[in-house]
């Protein structure tokens, strides 16, 4: 029996994760996929309430008995440390190992698409960023902060364990999904030590893959040829720093932050699923969250529980309330939250 933890956290997280759920337990009745969902209390609540980030032994609790965590987001104007967020989020992905990122960037509808004259066909890429190390790893120092003189020190880690295992993943992802190309994007003409590590790496990895296209990107080139030319880019596979930064922009051209969707996974181990967008705190409560990009990351987290058939059919149901216009006003129309989620189960339910 799959056993998903749940994390709704805060803001519209918590309105989202309702909407998902209602999807997923749907799902799970129509194809008696035995999924059993335990919802965690963990959020800016709880932590004013006990002082609790994440309890002890939960982290274990994840390994032992979980095979997927559904987060909604996290993040309180009462909690401005933002301490819970980071100890839940950035501790998932440090404690589990949680060593990719995965980030869908598919244009479901050109009508959201900032770029002009942009076909679906020509924004289908899934970019892989390193989860675990880079820049985010925190080592560095102050010396002598607040004088004239400190000095700030933010040390980039490489490993190259870290690095052969994403890019590793990027080009077992593309083989089996039958994708034609593998970028790798780094910035190796001024950061020589450790993106020279990742040029020889990503050199002796496509050569085990040798019906890919592999080819490399300075990351300013990528950010260029995201926008100029998004069908140039199939899978992408780039450091923590600079996968954070593209996969924005990718959001944007695939519509927007509501519609971003990702995955924080180990394969083969507890992973966690989320939409990218923060708790909103100006819309929070109002009803009016766009649940779109939760229904991808439950379709991305069915796929990882190895329901991959499921995950198309709910971006199907994404794309049906996309095209039908049964969206949010920030997407510019008048659907109200729950209002998409009835539209995504009735398709779900008449196919
Ligand atoms: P964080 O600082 O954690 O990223 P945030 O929610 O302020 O939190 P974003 O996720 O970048 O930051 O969102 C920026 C703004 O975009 C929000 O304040 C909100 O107005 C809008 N937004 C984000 N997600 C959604 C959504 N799912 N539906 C509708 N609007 C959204």
């Amino acid at each position: 029996m799959p056993r998903i933890a749940v994390i709704p956290g805060d803001g519209i997280g918590r309105e989202v994760i309702t909407e998902g759920l209602r999807l997923l337990h749907a799902l799970n009745r129509w194809h008696g996929l035995d999924l059993h969902f335990e919802e965690l209390d963990l959020g800016a609540d709880r932590y004013l309430r006990d002082g609790t980030t994440m309890p002890p032994g939960l982290f274990d609790r994840f390994r032992a008995e979980f095979q997927a965590i559904f987060l909604g987001a996290l993040g309180d104007p009462r909690v401005p440390s933002n301490v819970h967020a980071k100890d839940i989020l950035l501790g998932s992905r440090f404690e589990l190992d949680l060593y990719i990122n995965l980030r869908p960037i598919q244009l479901l509808d050109s009508r959201y698409c900032p770029l002009k004259d942009t076909e679906p066909s020509q924004v289908d890429m899934v970019v892989f960023r390193e989860n675990t190390e880079g820049l985010y790893t925190g080592i560095g120092g102050q010396f002598k902060r607040g004088t004239d003189d400190e000095v700030a020190l933010e040390t980039e880690m490489n490993t190259r364990k870290g690095v052969e295992r994403i890019i590793r993943a990027a080009f077992a992802y593309a083989r089996q999904s039958g994708r034609k190309s593998v970028c790798m994007s780094d910035k190796a003409n001024a950061m020589r030590h450790g993106h020279d590590l990742w040029q020889r790496v990503f050199k002796q990895v496509q050569a085990e893959y040798p019906e890919i296209e592999a080819f490399h990107l300075y990351v300013d080139v990528l950010a260029m040829e995201m926008v100029r030319k998004p069908s140039r880019f199939s899978v992408i596979v780039t450091n923590n720093l600079f996968g954070d930064i593209v996969t924005d922009l990718g959001a944007q051209i695939q519509g927007g932050i509501g519609l971003a969707a990702s995955g924080n996974i180990h394969p083969g181990r507890v992973s966690l699923f989320e939409p990218v967008h923060g708790s909103a705190p100006d819309i929070a409560g109002k009803g009016i969250a766009n649940p779109l990009a939760t229904f991808l990351s439950a379709g991305m987290m069915l796929s990882h529980l190895g329901h991959s058939g499921l995950e198309a059919r709910l971006r199907d149901a994404v794309q049906f309330c996309l095209n039908r216009g049964y969206v949010t006003p920030e997407l510019g129309g008048k659907s109200r939250t729950h209002e998409v989620t009835d539209a995504a189960l009735t398709f779900l339910e008449n196919q």
